[in-house]
């Protein structure tokens, strides 16, 4: 046997993991589409947030922020601002606290977004701490780093059978190939456990939801480049500028199966009809929209490192809403935990990050 790794599924979880885990054996990708980063991590809406998610969540995004900000050109400055109506004082208040957010006024909020509409934004507050990243230098970055260590991505091998022998796996793809290892990543992204399934280990009950997002011109042609993601306290839209437009998504979480998801007509125009009441300039032009798809374990924390079942069978799954924002540390402690190395992050969370946690 001579791939010590084959890990299921070029995403960022897959490419993050192969990385740290080409320091101990030898890594094989096989990722099922033509190219990397097809499903969720092609339809990000890339931004850090490092309050964003479950206390696991947030330990996992701040033990990433200073490799990502070190790496150089993968974050650059965004800030996002929450804003809500009159009726939504209490919500408000709470995220003020959470977040530790700089409140601000009408005239200060509408200085920073002049899209604002008077009267329907009666609270905004703001905080610097979240960026902009560049998901696809981030993904080319793992692939090449990936290949200078000896490592191989190979696409279009869809992965439909997998065997467990004497030393590992036997695993077969659509197109014929087989391939023998000692381990399997699973970085299966929203078919996580389908994959486990077909591995004969017990699924965790991963789930898909999606989440839809259009393109629109730049409002009354104003210039967004410097805007922070505006978000709605109740998360009913956020928008963002992206290349020169805005983005903005209706934050569903539409529960799905796994599939080449698109944008759901009806969800996407109710929350641009939202995101109208909050703004001053209607949507006139979608230039394009898209979908991805969110998988989340039960508890909506990541499920990380070797089975219970299997210590053969390793986990990278969950990632959510957050998985290029957490893939750093998360990528180093499937390898600290296959290693059986004391990883960075304290016990409590490395627990609740497991698989054990499932039993
Ligand atoms: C609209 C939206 C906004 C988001 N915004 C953010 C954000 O701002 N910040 C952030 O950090 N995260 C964000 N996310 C979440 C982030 O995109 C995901 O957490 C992340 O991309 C998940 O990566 P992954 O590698 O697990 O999954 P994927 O990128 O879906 O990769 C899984 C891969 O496995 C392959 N695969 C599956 N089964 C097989 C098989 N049998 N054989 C071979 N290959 C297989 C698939 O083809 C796929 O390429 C957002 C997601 C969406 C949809």
């Amino acid at each position: 046997m001579d791939i010590d790794f084959l890990i299921i599924g070029a995403g960022i979880a897959g490419l993050s993991a192969a990385v740290e885990l080409s320091a101990l054996g030898h890594v094989l990708v096989l990722e099922g589409e033509d190219a990397p980063g097809y499903h969720a991590s092609g339809r990000s809406a890339a931004l850090f947030d490092g309050n964003y998610g479950a206390a696991p969540v947030v330990a996992l995004s701040e033990a990433s922020l200073p490799e990502l900000q070190a790496a150089g050109g993968l974050l650059s400055e965004r800030g996002i601002m929450f804003v809500a109506a009159a009726h939504q004082a209490v919500e408000f208040a709470g995220l003020v606290s959470d977040h530790q957010l700089q409140v601000l006024n009408f005239e200060q909020a509408a200085r920073r977004v002049p899209l604002l509409k008077p009267g329907a934004v009666a609270f905004a507050g703001y905080t610097d701490q979240a960026w902009d990243m560049d998901t696809d230098l981030m993904l080319q970055g793992y692939a090449r780093v990936l290949r200078a260590a000896g490592g191989r991505v190979e696409c279009r091998q869809q992965v439909n059978a997998i065997t467990r022998v004497a030393e590992g796996w036997l695993v077969r793809t659509v197109s014929g190939a087989e391939y023998r290892a000692r381990n399997i990543v699973n970085a299966a992204g929203a078919w996580a456990d389908q994959l486990a399934v077909m591995a004969g280990i017990k699924p965790i009950g991963i789930t898909p939801m999606r989440r839809s997002m259009a393109r629109i011109p730049a409002p009354g042609g104003l210039d967004v480049k410097s805007w922070p993601m505006v978000v709605a306290v109740d998360m009913s839209f956020y928008c963002k500028p992206d290349a020169g437009s805005l983005i903005v998504s209706p934050a569903e979480e539409d529960l799905v199966e796994p599939h080449d998801a698109w944008a759901d007509d009806m969800v996407l125009a109710e929350g641009l009809a939202r995101y109208e009441e909050m703004v001053t300039e209607p949507v006139t032009r979608l230039e394009s929209s898209w979908a991805g798809l969110r998988s989340f374990a039960p508890d909506e924390v990541l499920v990380l490192g070797p089975s219970l079942q299997d210590e053969r069978f390793v986990w990278a799954a969950g990632q959510g809403g957050y998985g290029f924002q957490t893939a750093p540390a998360s990528a180093r402690l499937i390898a600290d935990l296959v290693a059986g190395r004391v990883p960075e992050l304290a016990p409590d969370m490395v627990r609740a990050l497991s698989a054990e946690r499932f039993g």
